[in-house]
């Protein structure tokens, strides 16, 4: 089992092509979509996570890389110090994917699977505890 993320690129050409359906269909893969940048006349950006066997994710990236849809692989991913948190939200008011969230005792919480490793609450953490790592 493999379980990449990944920032896809489309160039306007693509826009309205089912690149998605045709890597589920082709590849057997499960295509979980993170954040959508897309308008109906530009270009678009997709952060999306891809799993399935070895074989399918690795297909269904070279697929990818062969109908000119640019893609980057995410390796790094976000550490917090939890230890030295003062719980004071800054940084959940800049994560666009709740992946930073306050729970009912006002305490930070932190999902990875959320993570889009946009790195704003990085410069928004005033004690500068967030970093990433590979
Ligand atoms: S890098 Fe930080 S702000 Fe961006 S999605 Fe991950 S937790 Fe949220
Ligand atoms: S901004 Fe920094 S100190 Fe504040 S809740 Fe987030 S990690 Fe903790």
């Amino acid at each position: 089992m493999k379980k990449v993320k990944v920032k896809l690129h489309f160039p306007r050409k693509w826009l309205g092509r089912p690149l998605i359906s045709e890597l589920i269909t082709k590849y057997g893969i499960v295509f979980n979509i993170l954040h959508a940048d897309i308008s109906y006349d530009s270009e678009g950006t997709l952060i999306a996570e891809i799993s399935g066997d070895d074989d399918s994710v690795n297909n269904a990236l070279a697929y990818i890389d062969s109908v000119d849809v640019k893609y980057k692989l995410y390796n790094k991913s976000i550490i917090i110090r939890e230890e030295e948190c003062i719980d004071c939200g800054a940084c959940t008011a800049v994560c666009p994917s709740e992946a930073l969230t306050m729970d009912s005792n006002n305490k930070l919480r932190f999902d990875k699977e959320k993570c889009l490793v946009c790195e704003l609450c990085i410069k928004a953490c005033p004690l500068k505890i967030i970093s990433t790592e590979f």
